[in-house]
């Protein structure tokens, strides 16, 4: 069991109270973690310690911040084992997903650490004589970031490497199903140096999330708020963010269609798709959840995506190498209990997996979806996975279009220009051609359309969510007057 500490102004930190809530492990229900349970005004405080460290931290050079996110680049991968095991205590993830999550977290550190040079303005032309008018882009002031416990260490870093390369300094908010691996972000981040203040960890009971985000929201100095988790939280968010007129970024749910055309490569969409679906066993916002092939091949398809499916290890991530882990909780596995049972009543067919009463879920595919079933448009978040089949290109755009969601989307095909043609016409944030739908690079414009939310992370798209856009002029010469 580990207990862990916020992080105030510097100083780990109980909650003031001494309330603490415990994160029990999916599979043997051991207390993995113990993490102070945040009042308020605890919220309060660390928003009052980011303000109070953002001066400084604003008015440092590049170099010495680009220098500091390199520093924590390379503790935070330092921190591999420590990370893979507070993983699979906390979330039962498994030890390649764990790997991945600190090599993007490293990456999008480093990423940060390059933006900082990035952060340009321009000289617009003016029409007063003598005017030199400028767009100049400054630090926006304190950032809260709220990341979910799904990719943890990816999620966790991205919600305040590029704030903090800005020159804004944060408070992260962590999961309450994994408060120690979100602590172990905060931990690399001060070993690399960062000055007391300048990034700020709370943590709080599940019970008291809304008035612990709210009391932070609500703080004159909170300029910016990013969130990443589910649509239903997400509303609530940017409801609370309207009230206080702070600007959010919000990167919601998801339900990515995978579009196999009937030129498709059939091994490489097969490929794709095996890794996009069952990858995380499933819990991943860019997760393949629709699978929605071309008739033509579909049998084929089909019977090779069942193949790879039912060949993934699965098991307890803490005794050996698997694939797929143990998902977050029972009441995942309920859900897609409860959606399987919908789907098959109303004639989709089983082709491998099926329901369980533990969390160990199997890689489970049903074929022959239709818009009726629940599956067809509720995020499983888990490894059950919908195939709908289609005949032509019209219908397949047409239903990777049916869903609320617009997050991540994929389209296979030969004919490249058709895959465009596709690809152009699917509402979504993201598309990759010939590619997986699970697919992050810290450098890209990362987010989502519909109820997927709004904003972006990534590269200069980051710098544009996490600054402030002035316009500041400069009179060189007597200026005319009207009166
Ligand atoms: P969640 O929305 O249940 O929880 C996320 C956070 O919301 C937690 O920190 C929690 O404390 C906070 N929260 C809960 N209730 C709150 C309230 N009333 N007010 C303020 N904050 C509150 O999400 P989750 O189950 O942890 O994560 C899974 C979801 O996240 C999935 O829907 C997934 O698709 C989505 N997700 C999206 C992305 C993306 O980049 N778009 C990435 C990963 C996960």
């Amino acid at each position: 069991m580990t207990d862990i500490r916020m992080l105030i102004g510097g100083e780990p930190r109980a909650a003031a109270n001494g309330a603490s809530f415990e994160r029990r492990n999916p599979l043997d229900h051991s207390v993995a973690t113990r993490a102070p349970a945040a009042t308020a005004a605890d919220a309060v405080a660390a928003v009052d310690a980011a303000a109070a460290a953002f001066p400084a931290w604003a008015a440092m050079g590049p170099g010495e911040r680009r220098a500091l996110l390199l520093k924590a680049s390379r503790a935070l991968e330092a921190k591999s084992d420590a990370i893979a095991a507070a993983m699979a205590a906390e979330t039962g993830a498994s030890g390649i997903w764990a790997g991945f999550n600190v090599r993007l977290g490293a990456g999008i550190l480093l990423e940060a650490a390059s933006l900082t040079t990035q952060i340009t303005g321009e000289l617009i032309p003016s029409d007063v004589p003598g005017n030199v008018a400028m767009a100049v882009r400054q630090p926006a002031g304190v950032v809260l970031g709220i990341a979910p416990w799904n990719a943890p260490v990816i999620l966790g870093v991205r919600a305040i490497a590029t704030p903090l390369a800005c020159g804004n300094t944060v408070v992260l908010k962590g999961s309450e199903l994994c408060p120690a691996t979100h602590g172990l972000i905060i931990e690399a981040l001060q070993e690399a140096g960062l000055p007391p203040g300048v990034v700020n960890f709370v943590t709080n009971a599940p019970a008291d999330a809304g008035a612990v985000v709210e009391a932070m929201v609500a703080h004159p100095a909170l300029r910016r708020v990013n969130f990443t988790g589910s649509t239903r939280v997400g509303r609530l968010i940017a409801q609370t963010c309207a009230k206080y007129l702070k600007p959010a970024v919000l990167e919601l749910g998801g339900k990515a269609p995978l579009v196999v055309l009937d030129d498709a490569d059939l091994d490489a969409a097969v490929t794709a798709a095996t890794f996009g679906a069952f990858a995380n066993s499933g819990q991943i916002c860019m997760s393949t959840e629709r699978i929605i092939v071309d008739a033509a091949v579909a049998d084929d398809f089909v019977e090779r995506l069942a193949g790879r499916a039912r060949g993934l290890p699965l098991g307890d991530p803490r005794k050996g190498p698997v694939v797929l882990g143990s998902v977050v909780d029972m009441g995942t596995v309920e859900r897609c209990n409860a959606l399987i049972d919908d789907a098959l009543a109303k004639g989709a067919t089983l082709v491998c997996g099926g329901k369980t009463d533990n969390t160990l879920m199997p890689a489970t595919l049903l074929d022959r979806v239709s818009a009726d079933m629940r599956i067809y448009r509720e995020e499983t978040f888990a490894p059950v996975k919908a195939i709908v089949r289609v005949r032509g290109i019209e219908e397949a755009i047409a239903c990777a279009n049916d869903n609320a969601f617009g997050l991540a989307a994929a389209v296979f095909g030969r004919d490249l220009a058709r895959a465009w043609q596709v690809a152009s016409r699917i509402q979504s944030g993201i598309c990759h051609i010939n590619g997986p739908t699970v697919h992050d690079e810290a450098q890209m414009p990362f987010g989502g359309v519909k109820d997927s939310g709004y904003g972006r992370f990534g590269g200069k798209a980051g710098i544009e969510a996490f600054t402030e856009l002035r316009w500041i002029t400069m009179q060189t010469t007597p200026r005319h007057y009207p009166f």
